[in-house]
């Protein structure tokens, strides 16, 4: 048995924009951290600074097999998160989020960890229930181009709490919405990035549909407490629980305030809207709020000109 009061804590996607920040927060907290990500999204530069600590690995390995390793917690991200990313090869996709959960949940199961599982506020689909509440079941399209995305990540809650009723497993379910900052890749075709690059390359603004759309932008620091929050929370609080900033903006009000922070020459171009395109999306964080004391406290305003900072170096460093 160990004695020591540090944890060795898995981070599967520990490479990737959000995974390579949360990685960074438990080495401070002073755990042992193993990053895990087979680096289809993520990449060696995100956390190439933590390389060399004493009480940080990683581990090139693919959460569609199995991984015999011995750890405390568990925090699953493994996953291509942008759609043009996760519709690249649907197939695997789907089997990233469900053979990985089962996997993961596998290696709890043998080690007895608590394990978190990054779900999404694309398990709520389109919405008809506005902001969203964690009782609110969804409407997904099931044979929709963002299917394997959403279903892999409805199904892998489903074995999240399957494991948890049938194997009493310790399991937290973060349903996270719309979440940006440094570290995002580039060229991975999110709204915040996409406009960012090409605002900063003076090149046309792409606005789906009318850009009336709405989304809610949640900065990665915020993002990354109330994982660790969850993780941290009393055994029998499990969620699903919603962590998101409820700040709802149109992507057209989001176009223009990039313009304007950036001071970019950009014009708007409309570009046809992709099939299946949320509406609207806000989240209802009364639950968090509530059970982990939790709260966003980054502004869209305050946490803009920090990822257009990022994006910049990027570029002057020819990286972008
Ligand atoms: P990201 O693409 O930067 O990170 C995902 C990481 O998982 C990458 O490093 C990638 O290489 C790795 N990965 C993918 N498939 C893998 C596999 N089969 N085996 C091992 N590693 C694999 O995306 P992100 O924004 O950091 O998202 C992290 C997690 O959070 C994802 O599960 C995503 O679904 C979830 N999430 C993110 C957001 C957001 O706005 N960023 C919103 C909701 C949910
Ligand atoms: N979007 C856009 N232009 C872009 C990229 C995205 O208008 O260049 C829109 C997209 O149609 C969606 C919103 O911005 O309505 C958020 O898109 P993103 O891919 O970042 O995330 P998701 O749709 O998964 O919330």
């Amino acid at each position: 048995m160990r004695m020591s009061l540090r944890k060795r804590v898995l981070v599967t996607g520990g490479a990737g924009f959000l995974g390579s920040h949360l990685c960074e927060r438990l080495l401070e907290k002073g755990h042992e951290v193993i990053c895990v990500d087979n680096f289809f999204t993520g990449t060696r530069e995100n956390v190439v600074h933590l390389i060399g600590r004493p009480h940080f690995e990683l581990m090139r390995h693919d959460v569609t097999f199995p991984l015999y390793i011995e750890v405390d917690e568990i925090y699953n991200l493994a996953c291509p998160a942008s759609p043009i990313h996760y519709q690249y090869d649907p197939v695997q996709t789907t089997k990233t989020s469900v053979h990985g959960a089962i996997n993961m949940l596998g290696l709890a199961k043998r080690t007895r960890a608590r394990i978190l599982q990054a779900s999404t506020s694309e398990v709520y689909g389109d919405p008809e229930v506005h902001p969203q509440v964690e009782s609110y079941w969804g409407k997904v399209n099931p044979i929709g181009p963002r299917a394997c995305y959403d279903e892999g990540k409805r199904c892998a809650e489903t074995l999240f709490f399957d494991y948890h009723r049938q194997h009493a497993l310790q399991i937290k379910v973060a349903r996270i919405f719309n979440t940006y900052g440094p570290r995002m890749h580039p060229n991975d075709g999110r709204v915040v990035s996409n406009f960012i690059m090409q605002a900063l390359r003076g090149a046309p603004i792409t606005l789906y549909g009318e850009g009336l759309q709405t989304r809610s932008f949640c900065y990665v620091d915020d993002l990354v407490e109330g994982l660790i929050r969850l993780m941290e929370s009393p055994a029998d609080f499990t969620g699903p629980v919603n962590l998101g900033n409820p700040d709802e903006f149109t992507i057209r009000a989001l176009a223009e305030q990039i313009i304007a922070l950036t001071g970019s020459v950009s014009t708007l171009s409309y570009q046809p809207l992709p099939q299946d395109d949320p509406r609207q999306r806000q989240p209802d964080i009364t639950l968090a709020r509530s059970a982990l004391g939790w709260h966003p406290g980054m502004a869209l305003a305050q946490g803009l000109p920090k990822t257009i900072a990022y994006f910049r170096a990027l570029m002057s460093e020819g990286l972008a």
